[in-house]
């Protein structure tokens, strides 16, 4: 579905992704792991256009990409859920989930949106000031869904969640793809990476240092965490 190819990325002169080569296929989840500064952000906002310094080849449902502004891509189903989730603080969930245009091929209704999640439902009249680190990640979520993505990129939907919201975040994400959406998350949690998702990649220094499974990353699980500094 996902298919990037030697692509690297600079800030002026200084290099952040180098030559990174590596696919999603259609309906998995995917974790990239790294340690803070590896590339991880940089790579998701390539993929969507968001970064102007890159060269390679991003290439979406067989077609290439690379060339396509962000809204572009959206329309052809790449959907981005940044790390500042985005939401608009003075309006309603309700009112956040309105808002986005219905862009891509496949747009969530609002009832599909509050069957996956629940929550939402219950808050649908407060405000996004009002709602928790974990609620403030399901809209987020859920904004990018409403509008028709068939694959997320998500920067890391976990960081500072309690344990249980992580539990529930995961069970979104596995609802997500039991609905046929694709996903490339950045995840540290290798423990939380390995009961969600269906591979890895540990990029280091921008560049891709190794594609794992799920057994490996148990079998490694201690040593990940030292590596990445958790
Ligand atoms: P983190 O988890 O800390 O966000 P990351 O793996 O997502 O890390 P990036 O944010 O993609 O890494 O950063 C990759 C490299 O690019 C780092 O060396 C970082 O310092 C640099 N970088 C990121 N944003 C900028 C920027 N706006 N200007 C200059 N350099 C940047």
């Amino acid at each position: 579905m996902l298919r990037i190819d030697r692509l690297s990325a600079w800030y002026g002169e200084a290099r952040a992704l180098r030559e990174v080569s590596l696919e999603v296929g259609e309906g998995e989840i995917v974790t990239l792991v790294g340690r803070n500064g590896a590339g991880k952000t940089t790579l998701l906002r390539c993929v969507m256009g968001l970064h102007a310094q890159a060269e390679g080849t991003v290439e979406f449902l067989g077609a290439d990409v690379s060339r396509l502004a962000p809204h572009r891509r959206a329309r052809r189903g790449l959907g981005y859920v940044p790390d500042d989730r985005g939401i608009y603080a003075n309006l309603s969930v309700e009112e956040n989930l309105l808002l986005p245009p219905v862009a891509g091929p496949k747009p969530w209704s609002l009832d599909q949106v509050y069957e996956t999640f629940p929550r939402l439902r219950e808050r649908r009249r407060s405000p996004g000031t009002r709602l928790s680190g974990g609620e403030q990640q399901m809209l987020s979520l859920a904004r990018v869904l409403r509008t028709g993505a068939r694959l997320l990129l998500c920067d890391e939907p976990t960081e500072g969640l309690s344990p249980l919201i992580v539990q529930q975040i995961g069970g979104i994400l596995r609802d997500v793809k039991d609905q046929g959406v694709t996903v490339l998350l950045i995840e540290q949690n290798v423990h939380f990476a390995a009961t969600v998702a269906d591979r890895h990649y540990l990029l280091a220094e921008g560049r891709i240092a190794e594609s794992m499974d799920n057994a490996e990353v148990r079998a490694r699980e201690h040593e990940l965490l030292g590596y990445l500094g958790i």
